[in-house]
């Protein structure tokens, strides 16, 4: 756990799983993503109170994704999310969640696990204003339909969710739209920022943003060489290039080429 400005803490998960934060301001805390695990959730809250006696307030979940959002059950407050994560998450089979939960920890107390939803929800934007810090959620979309972002002034952090993933492949799935992620990272990168925090991965600041816009477009010429059959002299490319080779978990970066040669665009 970080302190990287005065209550604005950062909690880097060192194994590539999702990375948490939360906010202390005058009225309150505000905690952004809540992990997969509702032990290591529960922890973070007692954690919180063992250092402030400010409530908290509100949870922000950066996009549905259950590395980031099943902790949610740790908490008593106002689950804040984008419309579409909520929609998304009230609509997650028994069969997902199941399949999810026994892959984790969670495995033994199954049948005590329930989704918390999110209850409180904006279409493109929210503030939360903690008197002495003000938290601006944004839509982005990209990684995910429902991908968002939360600047925290006036300390110009960024905690990116997974529209940012600094060391590890970052993790494109079905539902990611290449496009509108390149876009809205240009469109970001414009923000006066100093820090970034990505979804997972270490802390980075503006440059986070530029290696992932990279990194995308990058991406995206790789998948259209290699449905254009020149898959030797591409995956040749890439492997010599850092920002593909640094990065760890290559097992995304496979995931995602097999994503994208198969998807129409
Ligand atoms: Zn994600």
């Amino acid at each position: 756990m970080e302190e990287i400005f005065p209550g604005v803490f950062v909690i880097i998960n060192e194994k590539g799983g999702a990375n948490l934060g939360f906010i202390i301001g005058k009225t309150g805390v505000v905690v952004i993503d809540t992990s997969l695990f509702v032990q290591k959730a529960r922890e973070l809250k007692d954690y919180i109170n063992s250092i402030t006696k400010r409530p908290i307030i509100a949870v922000i979940n950066t996009h549905y994704h259950p590395d980031h959002s099943f902790g949610n059950a740790a908490f008593n407050c106002q689950i804040i999310s984008h419309e579409t994560t909520a929609e998304i998450m009230k609509n997650m089979s028994e069969e997902y969640i199941k399949n999810i939960v026994s892959k984790t920890d969670l495995a033994d107390d199954f049948q005590k696990f329930s989704i918390k939803l999110p209850n409180m929800t904006f279409k493109k934007s929210k503030k939360i204003d903690l008197g002495d810090r003000l938290l601006e959620i944004t839509h982005v979309g990209g990684h995910t339909e429902d991908s968002s972002v939360v600047f925290i002034k006036p300390f110009n952090v960024l905690f990116a969710g997974d529209f940012v993933v600094n060391d590890y492949h970052p993790e494109i799935v079905p539902d990611s739209d290449l496009k509108t992620w390149m876009k809205k990272l240009k469109q970001i990168l414009k923000w006066n920022i100093d820090f970034v925090i990505p979804g997972h991965g270490s802390i980075g600041n503006k440059q986070s943003l530029v290696d992932m816009y990279d990194y995308l477009k990058k991406i995206q010429e790789v998948s259209k060489g290699i449905k254009n059959g020149k898959i030797d002299l591409i995956l040749d490319e890439i492997s010599r290039e850092s920002n593909f080779s640094n990065r760890k978990f290559p097992e995304l970066l496979i995931h995602a080429l097999k994503i994208l040669i198969t998807s129409e665009t």
